[in-house]
């Protein structure tokens, strides 16, 4: 999820590329509302363990070293307590890693201190489990604390494709963990499905969509597997022991997801995901609409009051550091100009089905985005993979298999690095970053 995302050094300072832009733009970026600083966040709490590593996962996640865990919690409850910003809780989103791999006690102590920091205006609280390590005690601790969702990290139906991945979980388990969920309380399940497994056939990835299907699954996150620099699945291809998905498959099976899930009821509402009525992911909508947020634990990621900070991704570092001074956690830290501000905000948005809702766009950043965006909007709707109304700006189907393609290009109008990227955009292949690795 995007609090893996890499974070870079740039511009710090409010708004030094205002000058070299057209005066309409420039003075409507002067009369830009930032995000109100009483609104409403999301809550990200990062747990890192996993029994084991997945040879395609690049989170930061570890085998899980049992005697750190009430350091862990208890480094996290510290975190939170200084951190905690004092403004309402939307959502809140306790991923890894492997949150189910604790202890029940352990969750326990944590979850509760979480549920208790957060208040009553939470409308979403997910945490990741997976479906080995999802027992009915851990359910029904997370359900006694107020969850209200949770994640399963399935990604294949078959155990070959799950050996591949070096997935412990056995397909039996995850319907298994599905109704335990629902025999807990917890009636809103997500399920995370991978495809452009090597060997995988169309048939196979369509069986698993349709086994996810027939759990009534509220939520389905499908991604095509990535090959993450340093992961060992990337390891592997380059030493020709796997054989990576042909990429005009991987673009059938996206297409096929979109309609197979559409058939079944499911709205795609963001490139990868798809939901029932209702069920859309609050808190992955916070950082599509690139909102505000507050992340902790180990590598975690916040975006508040404009400045996007990461935490220290390491367990030992941040458990000793914590405590002595929050402050000490913070390994990189970035206060975006306006000027890249809207690019973020736009390929944000450009993520969602919706796209940039034009009028709202104005209101939270200052700009224009037909005017900010003018040469890749020229350029991208030449090659019909946006379509641009009076009310917005949004990728078209052809668009959703492109969209990396055209997010580098909207960055281009917002970046001069991007712009000299943007020289070789004509090389951009189908095989694109178009999503976030799936997690547990
Ligand atoms: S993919 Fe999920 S379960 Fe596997 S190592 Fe990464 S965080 Fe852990």
């Amino acid at each position: 999820m995007y609090q893996s995302g890499k974070l870079t050094a740039r511009n710090s300072g409010e708004t030094p590329h205002i000058e070299s832009l057209p005066d309409a733009i420039q003075s409507a970026a002067m009369s830009a509302s930032p995000t109100p600083r009483d609104a409403d966040i999301g809550w990200y709490v990062h747990l890192p363990f996993c029994r084991t590593k997945c040879g395609y996962c690049d989170f930061y996640s570890l085998p899980t070293i049992s005697t750190l865990i009430p350091d862990l919690v208890a480094a996290i409850r510290h975190e939170l307590t200084t951190r905690n910003p004092d403004r309402g809780v939307r959502t809140i989103f306790v991923g890894g890693g492997t949150p189910t791999e604790l202890p029940e006690e352990n969750l326990d102590d944590l979850l509760g201190a979480i549920g208790r920091m957060a208040g009553d205006r939470v409308v979403e609280w997910t945490v990741e489990a997976n479906p080995s390590s999802a027992s009915e005690l851990k359910l029904d601790v997370l359900r006694k604390h107020g969850v209200n969702r949770v994640s399963f990290g399935a990604q294949s139906f078959f155990p070959d494709e799950l050996q591949v991945l070096e997935r412990i979980h056995d397909p039996a388990h995850i319907a298994e963990s599905v109704l335990a969920a629902r025999r807990a309380g917890i009636d809103n399940v997500n399920i995370d499905l991978i495809y452009g497994i090597p060997g995988q056939s169309m048939a196979r990835w369509r069986e698993s969509m349709q086994r996810a299907i027939d759990l009534g699954t509220d939520h389905l996150s499908c991604y095509a597997l990535m090959y993450e620099p340093g992961t060992a699945m990337t390891k592997f291809r380059e030493q020709g022991r796997v054989t990576p998905c042909d990429e005009s498959l991987e673009a059938d099976m996206f297409e096929a997801t979109i309609d197979v899930l559409a058939a079944a009821g499911y709205e795609q509402y963001e490139i990868s995901n798809f939901a029932k009525p209702g069920r859309r992911c609050e808190a992955n909508l916070v950082y599509w609409r690139n909102q505000e947020y507050l992340g902790v634990g180990p590598s975690a990621v916040s975006f508040l009051n404009g400045i996007r900070r990461k935490n220290i991704a390491d367990v030992r570092k941040y458990i000793a550091r914590v405590v002595e001074n929050a402050d000490d956690i913070v390994v990189e830290s970035e206060s975006l100009d306006s000027t890249h501000r809207a690019g973020e905000t736009a390929i944000q948005l450009l993520r969602l089905i919706d796209g940039i809702d034009r009028q709202q766009f104005i209101q939270t950043t200052g700009f224009d985005a037909v005017a900010l965006f003018a040469v890749a909007i020229e350029e991208m709707r030449a090659a019909s993979l946006i379509e641009v109304t009076e009310e917005a700006i949004r990728l078209t189907r052809r668009g959703l298999l492109l969209s990396n393609y055209v997010m580098r290009a909207f960055l281009a109008c917002v970046d001069e690095d991007d712009r000299a990227a943007s020289a070789d955009r004509r090389f951009v292949t189908l095989n694109v970053d178009r999503n976030d690795q799936t997690g547990p």
